[in-house]
């Protein structure tokens, strides 16, 4: 590490929990993040901050002014830009040592494959099931980690999902691919502002703590907060033995 690596990554540097080698884990790795809206904001800027030393970019949309009252990656003057783009800026604005690649497009699993395939972590921040379903499966596939939040409304979840952990279910344990589920999108529900940075942040620090190797993850648990009391409540996840996924065969 270089003198001014030493002094921007101190604070983590002096953290037994992370220390010199926690450090160089992170600028080693390279995360994946699809959908840079309202969670993939917060997850994004954190993960530049902290030094990983790639991320992936996955979105096909381009900044619109009703983004900005919570996609706090992107400004006013970036409205009308290819999210990715505006996304890009910030985190270089940020931490210019952050290698990113940009995919402005809509993915299906065939195109996430090869995406997840090189990502040590994958960020799921998108905001509807066909491409969460594309996303865990492909995650499954790879047996990478996926880190997966979502918020709407006053409400906002977070879970990990990772096979590599036998007892571990797969985001369709949960929610069958097959079954019909209300698409609910910040659009038609509208979303209070934080939500989306105290879940996007969270989703960052869960993929850290992987990347780094240190504390208890959340797999296996869905962590849901309700905003209007504040108050969180968790459920342990099982999982699915004929879960058609994440079946062993
Ligand atoms: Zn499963």
């Amino acid at each position: 590490m270089e003198d001014d690596q030493l002094l921007r990554y101190s604070r983590h540097i002096m953290l037994d929990e992370i220390g010199i080698e926690g450090q160089e884990r992170i600028l080693a790795a390279h995360a994946l993040i699809v959908g840079a809206g309202g969670l993939g904001s917060p997850a994004a800027l954190f993960l530049a901050s902290a030094g990983v030393g790639r991320i992936t970019l996955v979105d096909d949309d381009v900044v619109d002014l009703t983004n900005l009252q919570r996609q706090i990656a992107h400004t006013t003057a970036r409205v009308g830009q290819a999210k990715v783009d505006s996304c890009a800026v910030a985190i270089h604005a940020l931490n210019p040592e952050v290698r990113v690649h940009r995919v402005r497009e809509r993915v299906d699993q065939a195109r996430l494959a090869p995406l997840v395939e090189h990502a040590d972590v994958v960020l799921d921040c998108t905001d509807n099931y066909a491409t969460r379903h594309a996303i865990n499966a492909a995650c499954v596939a790879a047996r990478k980690p996926l880190v997966s939040g979502s918020a709407i409304r006053f409400d906002g979840q977070i879970a990990v999902y990772d096979t590599c952990d036998a007892q571990s279910p797969c985001y369709a344990c949960l929610f069958p691919p097959d079954a019909a589920f209300e698409e609910v999108a910040c659009a038609t529900m509208g979303v209070f502002a934080p939500m989306v940075g105290i879940v996007g942040t969270m989703q960052a620090a869960e993929a850290l703590k992987h990347i780094v190797g240190t504390g208890e993850s959340l797999t296996g648990r869905l962590l849901m907060l309700d905003g209007r009391s504040m108050r969180w409540s968790e459920i342990r996840l099982a999982r699915d033995p004929d879960c058609t996924v994440c079946r062993r065969r």
